[in-house]
């Protein structure tokens, strides 16, 4: 991609309102653009990580075993108001009208829509276990949003819902799925605690967040160097866990944190309100257990520039980063530019991808939006690597640059 033709550029200064880092970064990289207030477009750097992230995500689930579905967004009142979340959940739905007057929720999560659709669906223990998953466009009315990415009104989610015959092997999936969330995490470059947590109004006995430590965050967690032990604070309290780690008993420390995934046991909360019932093996009817599992993939995002950054930019994992490689020009001689074309063209042919600053612009200009961007590799071509047939290639987390051979790439 030539930088000249990419649409959304650097702003200089980050929007008057934007107080977490990463939003500033992004906003400022030209990665998102606020709408309204929680709203964003991602601009096409932007949606390059995203889809990055997505796509990581997507392969955990479908190694997991899960189905990719996409259920809609707009639900009828009739079926929130089976599990009574009409009017309870929190923070309360976005609600539509059609022309016949009839009310819709714009969905926050979709636990009512996929329990319909299996007791519908699901007749006998033969038609379980299954699992489902989407990353799909989410909507959440929060009376504040602020944070960029962290806490926004609509955000794409990838849902996970599984529907299983027995306790033990809703156990058993569940475990899977806490370590296919691990990978997930460790993959775009992060390291999380596997926090307790209360159900809130998801629901469920049995829940875990996956916390990121980051100044930035709103939740605090407990947690334990020794051996792993992670509690949200909130649930510290109802449970009474103080200073020790009740596994090892060893001092807890404290973090603020981001919330970046949640898993959830549901039991039979959604199926038992709306009759979503199997057949047995003995031949009894009963409802079917259920589990859910979320990552909000915009908040991941912002996490991941939350923790790799430095005062200069972005300082992208290789796994999300927009592109592998953001060639520079410096200097607007002919020579120059003819050789950098050709590195460019060279690089895509080969399926390398490049972010190629073509613009005519000072080399201050240049090297700072690389920097603020946050390419892994930033390659430079001029008059001076070129009097050595090199490029000077630098990694963004590095401070020293090297000159490579042209003839050698
Ligand atoms: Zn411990």
């Amino acid at each position: 991609m030539r930088y000249s033709k990419l649409f959304g550029k650097t702003l200089r200064t980050a929007p008057k309102e934007a107080e977490a880092i990463s939003h500033k970064l992004l906003a400022k990289g030209g990665f998102i653009d606020q709408l309204a207030a929680g709203i964003y477009t991602f601009l096409p750097l932007g949606w390059r990580v995203h889809q990055k992230i997505e796509n990581i995500i997507r392969s955990e689930m479908d190694a997991l075993g899960g189905q990719e579905f996409s259920m809609p967004v707009l639900a009828p009142k009739t079926l929130w108001q089976e599990t009574g979340r009409w009017e309870t959940i929190d923070p309360p739905l976005f609600v539509t009208r059609d022309r016949h007057e009839k009310e819709y929720a714009l969905g926050p999560t979709h636990e009512e829509v996929i329990t319909d659709l299996a007791r519908r669906s699901v007749k006998s223990y033969k038609d379980l276990p299954f699992s489902a998953y989407q990353i799909q466009d989410k909507f959440r009315n929060e009376l504040r949003s602020t944070g960029g990415l962290l806490r926004t009104r609509e955000f794409f989610m990838k849902d996970l819902y599984s529907f299983h015959a027995d306790e033990a092997d809703f156990k058993e999936f569940f475990k899977k799925a806490i370590a296919a969330y691990t990978k997930i995490f460790n993959r775009v470059g992060l390291k999380t605690l596997v926090s307790q947590a209360s159900g809130g109004s998801i629901g469920g006995d049995i829940t875990y967040e996956f916390q990121i430590p980051a100044p930035v965050g709103e939740d605090q967690v407990f947690f334990c160097e020794s051996c792993g032990y992670a509690i949200n604070r909130q649930f510290a309290e109802e449970k009474k866990v103080k200073n020790t780690c009740p596994e090892c008993k060893k001092k807890l420390a404290q973090t603020n944190a981001i919330e970046a995934g949640q898993v959830f046991s549901l039991g039979t909360k959604y199926s038992g309100s709306m009759g979503a019932n199997f057949v047995d093996r003995d031949g009894k009817e009963k409802p079917i257990i259920m589990g859910c599992y979320g990552i909000g993939v915009g908040r991941l995002m912002a996490a991941i520039v939350e923790v790799f950054h430095d005062k200069l930019g972005i300082i992208w994992p290789e796994n999300v980063a927009p592109f592998g490689i953001h060639l520079v020009s410096i200097g607007n001689s002919s020579k120059v530019t003819k050789k950098a074309d050709e590195i460019y063209e060279k690089l895509t042919k080969k399926g390398e991808e490049v972010l190629y600053d073509d613009r005519d612009e000072s080399p201050g200009v240049k090297l700072a939006d690389a920097d603020l961007i946050g390419v892994p590799e930033r390659w430079v071509v001029s008059e001076t690597t070129l009097k050595k047939d090199s490029v000077e290639i630098k990694k963004r987390s590095e401070k020293t640059a090297k000159l490579a051979k042209i003839s050698s790439l």
